[in-house]
């Protein structure tokens, strides 16, 4: 592994990605894990749902760091099972879950949008509830972690390791991108990781109530999510592109090419 790369002065955090995302390739997740947190310190922190790859990222992390910091959008709209495990995670490893909120309160939202905002603008109330308090919450960070896997829906192929997210403005850390669910679920045994008692009744992926269903056998482990939509994403990890003139400033202040 290359020496674990420093943040210095005089490297912004953008030109430190370009530095290291060749060599994060062939890193395992503990080592990239343990490369942001040295790298970021205290303005890193974990991003999740509390979905199986979630808790694998959680858990590897509690065996690097016991002080690391989570965080978790709360539409207010999640499942009870979701809610009892988060206090689960908060007991088993000593941590205090930082939840984030939307702006408005469901009463609020439903108040200025109208009753049900999801099942007529899913994208307006996704925006709302995860992405608007995100956002809030990433402009405190230098880095987010999040267990993303590249198999996960097409918008997720290209991820990297370690890259420079172009939405939110910081560097993005992906330890699992490579992973399968098969992967997922072996730590997740080998190490008696918690997770969502959910997924033991076809729920392979979780989010709000309002737009998640138990998939079918053989279906897409994501069309429980947002049924009747062509929605596969929140918003959270969609990237945007970037404009040439941006891209040209970022690449000549960074000194890159
Ligand atoms: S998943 Fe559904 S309920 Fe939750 S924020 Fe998105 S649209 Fe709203």
């Amino acid at each position: 592994m290359k020496d674990l790369v420093q943040l210095s002065s005089h490297n912004s955090a953008h030109a430190q990605v370009a530095q290291v995302q060749h060599f994060a390739e062939t890193w395992s997740p503990q080592q990239v894990l343990t490369w942001a947190f040295q790298a970021f310190g205290r303005d890193v922190a974990i991003s999740s749902a509390f979905g199986a790859e979630g808790m694998v990222l959680i858990d590897m992390a509690s065996r690097i760091n016991k002080d690391f910091r989570l965080f978790t959008v709360d539409t207010e709209f999640l499942f009870p099972e979701t809610y009892n495990l988060m206090d689960r995670i908060e007991e088993k490893y000593g941590i205090t879950i930082e939840r984030v909120f939307s702006a408005l309160s469901p009463e609020e939202q439903q108040r200025i949008h109208g009753e049900a905002l999801w099942s007529r603008n899913p994208d307006t109330c996704c925006n709302l509830r995860k992405v608007e308090p995100l956002r809030r919450k990433l402009g405190e960070l230098s880095a987010w972690i999040t267990s993303i896997r590249r198999d996960q829906t097409s918008v997720r192929s290209g991820a990297k390791r370690v890259e420079w997210d172009t939405k939110f403005g910081l560097v993005k850390v992906n330890p699992i991108v490579d992973w399968t669910s098969k992967q997922v679920w072996r730590y997740i045994h080998d190490h008696d990781v918690p997770y969502n008692a959910l997924h033991d009744q076809d729920y392979p992926s979780i989010g709000c109530t309002h737009c998640t269903r138990a998939v079918r056998a053989g279906e897409d482990p994501r069309a429980g999510r947002w049924p009747g939509f062509a929605k596969t994403e929140c918003g959270l990890h969609i990237i945007d592109p970037v404009p040439a003139v941006e891209q040209a400033r970022a690449a000549s202040a960074d000194g890159g090419d």
